[in-house]
């Protein structure tokens, strides 16, 4: 069956209720595009786990803070489509805010939603609002696609916790979060690579080394969020390199800050900025 790529969030929910009125199951990956492996992997599993898997791409304006971050991520819709269509993807697609959006009148401004008790700390610190214009348009592609299984990706950690959290809220769909997509080097595959020069993707490179550092010390019985911290910190100390957070959270009992007490479970989670790149990543440390 060839690939259907659809131009707005209206064809799309037809498409989908059609899908469901021949008892297909989809599933669904929401994206912005600038496709790679990890993107993939989220497509090979939705393909392989249900009957119907389809795509969305559109790059969010809502979960931008910085209009120059919106203006420089990449954009290669081609090579998107082309993936999308070897891995067996059946429906794409796109649309503009004012599609997702339609109740809103051109020029007014859509108010996001807040992302709840999982988007406090970490991200909220550095890049505010960003989490709200995800759980706002993620609502949208929620509604769009209907009941279905939708993938996300772990290195998105925080994320899935507000998806999660929004796919509660609303009764549908059942989220599934995927593992991390690496390079040999450990580095997350992640859309904004392809903005670092070669020093800079060097830099990157520290990150995962650095979330090593912290499985390590938690291996050998460490439990203190600060020594854990630091573990991390040291191994990012880099000119060039700046560290937004390098810290941890249990996954099951969420706070803002840096926990206090020593920790039962942990998942460590690490921003930082590249020149104008941010990146993030995370690895979970008791399994
Ligand atoms: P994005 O296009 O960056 O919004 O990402 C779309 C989905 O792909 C999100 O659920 C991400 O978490 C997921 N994703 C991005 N990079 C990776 C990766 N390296 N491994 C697995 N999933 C990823």
């Amino acid at each position: 069956m060839d690939m259907l790529h659809l131009n707005s969030p209206a064809e799309a929910e037809r498409w989908c209720s059609e899908q469901r009125d021949l008892r297909k199951a989809i599933g669904f990956v929401p994206t912005m595009g600038s496709l790679h492996k990890g993107h993939l992997s989220l497509v090979d599993r939705a393909c392989q786990e249900n009957d119907a898997c389809c795509v969305s791409i559109f790059i969010n304006p809502l979960q931008f803070e910085d209009p120059e971050d919106f203006k420089a991520y990449p954009r290669d819709t081609e090579s998107d489509l082309a993936q999308l269509k070897a891995h067996g993807c059946d429906m794409v697609f796109m649309g503009n805010l004012n599609q997702f959006f339609p109740e809103v009148s051109d020029g007014d401004e859509i108010e996001t939603l807040p992302a709840g008790h999982h988007g406090a700390g970490l991200e909220e610190r550095f890049r505010p609002g960003h989490l709200d214009g995800v759980r706002t348009i993620v609502e949208r592609l929620f509604r769009t696609v209907g009941r279905s299984r939708v993938y996300f990706g772990e290195k998105d950690f925080q994320q899935t916790l507000v998806v999660s959290d929004l796919a509660r809220e609303i009764g549908y769909p059942e989220v599934v979060v995927c593992p991390t997509v690496r390079e040999d080097s450990g580095l997350a595959l992640s859309s904004r690579n392809v903005l670092l020069d070669a020093e800079e993707k060097s830099q990157a490179q520290l990150i995962y080394p650095a979330l090593l550092a912290a499985y390590d010390a938690w291996s050998t019985g460490e439990r203190d969020p600060e020594i854990l911290s630091a573990a991390m910190i040291k191994h990012l100390d880099h000119d060039g390199l700046m560290v937004e957070y390098a810290e941890v959270r249990d996954p099951y009992n969420w706070t803002p800050q840096l926990p206090v007490t020593p920790l039962e479970r942990a998942q460590a989670l690490i921003a930082v900025r590249i020149g104008s790149v941010r990146l993030i990543d995370n690895l979970r440390l008791d399994q």
